[in-house]
């Protein structure tokens, strides 16, 4: 079980699962509407379905394909999306039927300054048309909201006007590319400064007309990069006119949901949660900041973090948890595979197509309960 290979250098792959089952509700503390509006006809409505109930957002996109080994971590461009499009739409399919109310594109990392990274800014506007394209499509079909996607540059720096220039025409490009594609709202996420993410909601409000959800990431201090607490940050991009504030990413349930808290009784609209799934503690609260005992204490991030990865159990308590606190845009980000929303979804009192297989050890080999197990495995119970 404890695989001490150096998990930088190899990713090792644990059989066991220790996953506690998250439990079942009957309740529709999520608000079971989406489905109601989905038989009719998509709704584009992204206010309106929060003003129903929760609103789940999966991200996490470019961790999940780069262990499905379409792209590198690292610099994290999604590259996918020319070399195999199919991956990408399948793993759109594969969050929505787990439970994801959004598609949302991704246009992560595929901006100009991260291509410039990698060496091809060449393919800078086909590269988020194709992730477009391919968002839109499995929106349509599948009745979910279709959600243009916004990140970190990398480059702001509020003391070089050069680089604010930059900044702003990379957030002005890519909404007029999702404008284009007819985008339902816009995710700006992942902004370490108050500053970035006002300029990717300032972008947003000048070049289109759709709702914007704008969620930072807290590294180790609890505090942007220009000394805002995350409540006042998320208060003041309230002013500015964001439809949804909140946070994503870098931290996990344990080590965002105080901060969530603040927030929360901070501002009066819409508050997001989407951390990672990732056991971050107070002394390393971002996932970042992990080190592995079983590896010489290295920095696990990012492709050692197996042994950090929260249970489906966990994500389903942060998912009741922060919709308790009045909380309704949810999602999990960098980490998150399907079975993960699924959990998010049933925390929810949904019942998502996936749920079909969510686990029932009634008919297991050995800790199965049905009568028709037979005695010499239910016997041998206690020597598992
Ligand atoms: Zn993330």
């Amino acid at each position: 079980m404890a695989a001490r290979a150096r998990t930088r250098i190899k990713p090792s792959r644990s059989a066991g699962s220790r996953a506690r089952s998250p439990r079942r509700s009957s309740g529709r503390a999520g608000g079971g509407s989406h489905r109601t509006a989905r038989s009719k006809g998509p709704e584009r409505d992204l206010l309106a379905r929060l003003k129903e109930g929760a609103v789940i957002c999966a991200e996490g996109y470019v961790f999940e394909l780069e262990r499905r080994g379409y792209l590198q971590a690292g610099a994290f461009v999604p590259e996918v999306l020319f070399d195999h499009p199919e991956v990408v739409e399948q793993l759109h399919m594969d969050f929505v039927h787990a439970g994801s109310d959004v598609t949302e594109a991704l246009t992560y990392y595929v901006h100009r300054e991260k291509l410039r990274v990698i060496g091809r800014e060449k393919d800078l506007m086909p590269m988020n048309r194709a992730a477009l394209g391919i968002a839109k499509r499995v929106a349509r079909r599948t009745g979910t909201l279709f959600a243009g996607d916004l990140c970190n540059t990398n480059i702001y720096d509020p003391a070089d006007q050069d680089s604010l220039r930059e900044v702003g025409r990379i957030f002005a490009e890519q909404v007029g590319w999702a404008v284009e594609a007819g985008v339902d709202y816009f995710i700006a996420e992942t902004f370490s400064w108050t500053g970035e993410a006002l300029m990717a909601l300032e972008a947003i409000r000048r070049y289109s007309k759709v709702p914007a959800v704008v969620t930072l990431a807290m590294h180790r201090e609890a505090m942007t990069r220009d000394g805002h607490t995350p409540a006042e940050a998320c208060r003041r991009l309230e002013a500015a006119g964001a439809d949804v504030v909140g946070l994503n990413c870098h931290r996990g349930p344990r080590t965002m949901m105080p901060l969530l808290r603040e927030i929360r009784a901070a501002v009066q609209c819409h508050v997001a949660a989407l951390p990672v799934p990732y056991r971050t503690t107070p002394e390393q609260p971002s996932f970042m900041s992990l080190t592995d005992p079983c590896c010489g204490n290295e920095r696990a991030f990012p492709v050692g973090l197996d042994p950090f990865m929260c249970t489906r159990g966990e994500i389903f308590d942060f998912g009741r948890e922060a919709f308790g606190l009045g909380i309704r845009y949810l999602g999990v980000c960098c980490g998150a595979g399907p079975h993960h929303v699924r959990a998010l979804a049933e925390s929810l009192g949904r019942r998502p197509p996936a749920s079909r297989f969510t686990v029932d050890m009634s008919r297991h080999a050995v800790f199965g309960t049905d009568k028709r197990i037979r005695k010499i495995m239910t016997d041998y119970r206690a020597k598992a």
